[in-house]
C-alpha cells in the first residue's frame, strides 16, 4: 500500500508533506508538475504527510474517496513516464 496524493494538490502544491517525509518519497518537477507525486514503493506507510497537507489532498490508498481513485494510477505512472501523468491531471482538471 501507499500513500497517494489527490485533485485537492493540484495547483496548489503546498510542499508540506515534502519537508515531513522521512524517506523523501514525494517528488514534482518544478515548473511542469500541477501536483505533487508520492513514489508507491518508496513510500513506507507511516502517515506523516496526511495531516499536514492544508487541502486534504492525501489520502491512505485503500481510503481515497471514489471520486479520486485515478489519483492511485496517476501518482505511480508519474515514476515511470511523468509526461503521460501529466497528460492525466490534465485531462482529469483542465488548466485554468
Ligand atoms: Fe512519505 Fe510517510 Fe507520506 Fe509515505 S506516508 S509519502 S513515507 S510521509
Amino acid at each position: 500500500m501507499a500513500y497517494v496524493i489527490t485533485e485537492p494538490c493540484i495547483d496548489v502544491m503546498d510542499k508540506s508533506c515534502v519537508e515531513v517525509c522521512p524517506v523523501d518519497c514525494i517528488h514534482y518537477e518544478e515548473g511542469k508538475d500541477r501536483k505533487l507525486y508520492i513514489d508507491p514503493d518508496e513510500c513506507i506507510d507511516c502517515g506523516a504527510c496526511e495531516p499536514v497537507c492544508p487541502v486534504t489532498a492525501i489520502f491512505a490508498e485503500d481510503d481515497v474517496p471514489d471520486q479520486y481513485k485515478d489519483y492511485i494510477e496517476i501518482d505511480a505512472l508519474w515514476y515511470k513516464d511523468a509526461d503521460a501523468a501529466r497528460a492525466r491531471v490534465n485531462e482529469l482538471k483542465p488548466p485554468a
